[in-house]
């Protein structure tokens, strides 16, 4: 088999009848007619589908060796600077589809699969490396769909806290036999629980150096024992018109509760070794190889909000007022700057020891601390600039209705009538006051880890001694 089309990615995840609980109900029927979960399914079946369109197959697919069929670049090991830009170019084009609204589309775990493949060896024992190498094969082949969960439920963050009960909060390996581990207790937090063939498990930041806690696998969504609780949806199946953004691109998100889940040795990567599970973040290419996808969409999601934005002040005709000129030569200079680092990173790649090319993590690192704190600055300006004009927004069964022909006039603006105004006034408010708006600033902020920790780990990482040296030096100067 080679890369599925959209139709095999439905059918597949509704046959899974996973155990997918939302507003108190398991679903029964098929996952992706579910409001809740019919959009961003039939969004991610499209990106399949473009796989197999002959203007992008180029750049979304390659040719594995080894392999038959053909493959996701997102899956390509890169070897080479041409590499890395080509999977920079088919992350953009699926970026493109979703406005970069979509933070989990399939290449985001695909690069993670890559990249833990790639640097199998980290896994140490050479059955859980084994196991690790023949995974990434298993989802070439059959172009698996993928969602993760790498933290442990929000019960008490402070450092001292261990968890103590006989009884688990947190998912932790409770046995282990002849056919695999057992594993129960809570995981957060599976972004598109549900509705992906797989979920993988990596161990989380904070395990605290418990065996217990160290573990790595992945196992089919629908696993005896394995449930997906989640949160109430943004969208409810509302046109595109009323709901441009959430009726199409809503990843649900999900707890994931594991009840004496048996997770077969074949699937294992990592079972105990707390020295592993300490250094497998960092001394793999995780940060750059995943920070560059995310930098790669992350340019797409700027320029649409700069398209928007600049869409609202051509409407109402703003643009000769010079705080309009700030705000959106702010929304530039970010994107410019996420431009500049996402090339700076690809330019300064360098080889790692397992021959992957990888991303200078320097400037990715500063592009992982930067857009959380612009992306919400973005959207502010967003409401500073619409204005009442974001809530004067009737839904699209309004126009239909005896006051359309009022609502195209009295709402018109300088540039369109009142039926156009609306709707690009309905897909601003869904980029920025909307729920599905409120989550995609929050996803911005922390999906990647806490922005306080990731500004840590960037104070830490990078090296300034050449700058306190030169300030030595200047000190110590004679003229
Ligand atoms: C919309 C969304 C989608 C997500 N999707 C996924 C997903 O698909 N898969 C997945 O695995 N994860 C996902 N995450 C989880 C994400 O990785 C975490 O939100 C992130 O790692 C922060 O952890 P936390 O939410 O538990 O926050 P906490 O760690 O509980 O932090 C809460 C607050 O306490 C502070 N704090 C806590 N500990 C410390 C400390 N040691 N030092 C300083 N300050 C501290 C933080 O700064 C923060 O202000 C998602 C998160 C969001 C919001």
């Amino acid at each position: 088999m080679s890369c599925i089309n959209g139709e095999t990615y439905l059918n597949r995840i509704d046959q899974l009848h996973n155990q997918v609980w939302i507003n108190g109900t398991k679903i029964t029927g098929r996952l992706s007619e579910h409001p809740a979960f019919s959009g961003a399914m039939k969004s991610q079946a499209a990106l399949y589908d473009l796989q197999h369109d002959p203007a992008y197959r180029k750049v979304l697919t390659f040719q594995p060796a080894n392999h038959s069929g053909s493959a996701g670049t997102a899956y390509l090991q890169p070897k080479t600077r041409r590499d890395l830009a080509r999977r920079r170019k088919a992350f953009q084009v699926w970026a493109r589809y979703s406005a970069g609204m979509m933070g989990r589309s399939p290449d985001y775990m695909n690069t993670v699969v890559m990249n833990f493949a790639a640097c199998a060896e980290l896994f140490g024992n050479t059955r859980y490396s084994t196991n690790m190498r023949h995974f990434y094969d298993y989802c070439i082949d059959n172009d698996i769909s993928l969602t993760h969960t790498f933290i442990q439920p929000q019960v008490n963050r402070s450092s001292v806290y261990l968890e103590s009960s006989d009884e688990p909060v947190a998912a932790r390996v409770i046995d282990r036999n002849s056919e695999g581990i057992i594993i129960h207790g809570a995981r957060l937090l599976a972004t598109q629980g549900g509705m992906t063939d797989e979920v993988l498990v990596f161990p989380s930041g904070n395990f605290h150096f418990d065996e217990a806690y160290a573990y790595a696998f992945s196992i089919p969504a629908n696993t005896p024992g394995l449930k997906f609780i989640c949160r109430e949806a943004f969208s409810d199946g509302s046109v595109p018109f009323d709901h441009p953004l959430s009726s199409r691109f809503e990843e649900v998100d999900s707890i994931v509760l594991f009840d004496h889940v048996l997770v077969p040795w074949d699937r294992v990567f990592l079972c105990g070794d707390t020295d592993i599970a300490s250094r497998l973040y960092k001394d793999s290419g995780f940060l750059p190889q995943q920070v560059h996808q995310v930098t790669a969409r992350n340019i797409v999601k700027t320029e649409f909000v700069l398209g928007v934005a600049q869409s609202l002040v051509d409407a109402i005709n703003v643009g000769e007022y010079q705080h309009i000129q700030g705000k959106i030569a702010e929304i530039i200079i970010g994107l410019e700057t996420m431009k500049a680092l996402l090339t700076a990173s690809e330019v300064n790649a360098s080889v790692d020891r397992w021959g992957t090319m990888t991303p200078d993590r320097k400037p990715l690192m500063a592009a992982m601390s930067y857009f959380p704190k612009i992306y919400p600055r973005f959207i502010e300006i967003i409401q500073l600039i619409g204005a009442s004009g974001l809530v004067s927004i009737p839904r699209a069964a309004d126009f239909n209705m005896e006051n359309g022909a009022e609502l195209r006039k009295y709402l018109q603006s300088a540039d369109r009538d009142g039926y156009e105004k609306v709707r690009l006034f309905r897909l601003a408010w869904d980029l920025s006051l909307s729920g599905f708006a409120g989550r995609q600033v929050l996803y911005e902020r922390f999906f990647f880890g806490d922005p306080v920790r990731l500004d840590s780990g960037l104070y830490n990482d990078y090296d300034r001694s050449a700058f306190t040296r030169q300030i030595k030096d200047f000190l110590n100067r004679a003229d």
